[in-house]
């Protein structure tokens, strides 16, 4: 740890509301269970901490990493210079105004399909199952059967890294398939509205219950994993690919092609990052040579290897 990081560890345990760890072993917040020591590790907790945190971080040259519940994340080996914030459990809270609901940033999407099923309305079940965040959801432009968080979002409101919050709507920002402008920026998603449709609250959990059920049929949803690994090339799927060039059981170290679902990577144990990358290299080589195709990851890689 450098001298800087150590004295702003000093300096954050000076402000209100702040749970700070030092060499925050990132296996414990990452669904891959990979990952080795974010430097500094900052749990605010609320909005108002998480508020004096960033202002404070301004005036810093520390690096930040914003994270909400680590299930898209593969940390590397070496892990993460600067500061990692939960978002997770921090920003919390999610109210109906008509037929849109009002998400804080940390709500997991679990709680908010919950909560729109309660409130009968229509939308949202495509999240069903996804263990993220609302704030990681919108980074990762998040779906499944056909729907994604662009297709429901109304508006996004922001903080960048100077304390400016700022609120955009749909239509302001530049979604694409598991894309967003938020992958290359610098904003700290701090609360979004979904619009949603009226629907009887027991259809909503009868669809939610099928999302559920399904997921858990054909995806290995109680292993270590980060989701599917790869994103689907045009009109084609990844997981498909990587069943026909016998891509499951393929295992680097303590990381295997999931036998149940092709396009999950799984942590059997004892994987590192570096096992997790050089599987991924292994399989776009065999699917390129033999589609043509080089699969393109969705899971996003932070941090660095061992030095
Ligand atoms: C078993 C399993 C099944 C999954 N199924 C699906 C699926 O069906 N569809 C799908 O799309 N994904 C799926 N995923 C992947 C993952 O759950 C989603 O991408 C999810 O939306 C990530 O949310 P998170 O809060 O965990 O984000 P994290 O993994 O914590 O972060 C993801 C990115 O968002 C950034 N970020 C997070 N919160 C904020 C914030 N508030 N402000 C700014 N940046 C932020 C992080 O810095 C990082 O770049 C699955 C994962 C697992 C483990």
């Amino acid at each position: 740890m450098s001298v800087a990081t150590v004295d702003l560890y000093q300096e954050l345990l000076q402000l209100p509301g702040l749970t700070v760890r030092r060499d925050e072993p990132m296996t414990r917040h990452t669904s891959f269970g990979i990952g080795g020591p974010a430097d500094l590790f900052v749990i605010p907790e609320d909005a108002a901490a998480l508020a004096r945190l960033v202002a404070y971080l301004a005036g810093t040259e520390i690096e930040a990493l914003y994270i909400g519940n680590g299930t898209n994340l593969l940390v590397k080996d070496g892990g993460i210079r600067g500061v990692v914030v939960r978002i997770a459990g921090a920003l919390m809270g999610i109210e109906r105004e008509g037929n849109s609901l009002m998400m804080s940033a940390g709500e997991s999407l679990a709680a908010v399909c919950h909560y729109a099923a309660q409130q009968g309305l229509a939308g949202l079940e495509f999240a069903a199952g996804i263990p993220g965040t609302v704030g990681g959801a919108i980074v990762m432009n998040a779906g499944a059967n056909g729907g994604e968080m662009a297709k429901v979002l109304d508006w996004v409101e922001m903080i960048d890294k100077t304390g400016q919050i700022s609120c955009c709507s749909r239509e302001e920002l530049h979604f694409d398939y598991r894309q967003s402008q938020f992958q290359y920026g610098d904003s700290i998603i701090t609360k979004a509205a979904v619009s949603l449709r009226p629907s009887a609250p027991s259809a909503v959990y009868q669809s939610l219950y099928e999302a559920v059920e399904t997921r858990c049929r054909r995806q290995p949803v109680s292993e270590w994993s980060a989701g599917c690994i790869f994103k689907h090339p045009p009109g084609d799927y990844a997981g498909r690919l990587l069943e026909e060039t016998d891509g499951k059981g393929m295992r680097v170290g303590g990381a295997m092609i999931s036998r149940k679902h092709a396009n999950f990577i799984v942590n059997t144990g004892n994987a590192t990052a570096a096992d997790v990358i050089e599987l991924i290299r292994q399989v776009q080589d065999k699917v390129e040579a033999k589609f043509g195709v080089r699969l393109d990851t969705e899971i996003c890689i932070c941090g660095e290897d061992v030095q």
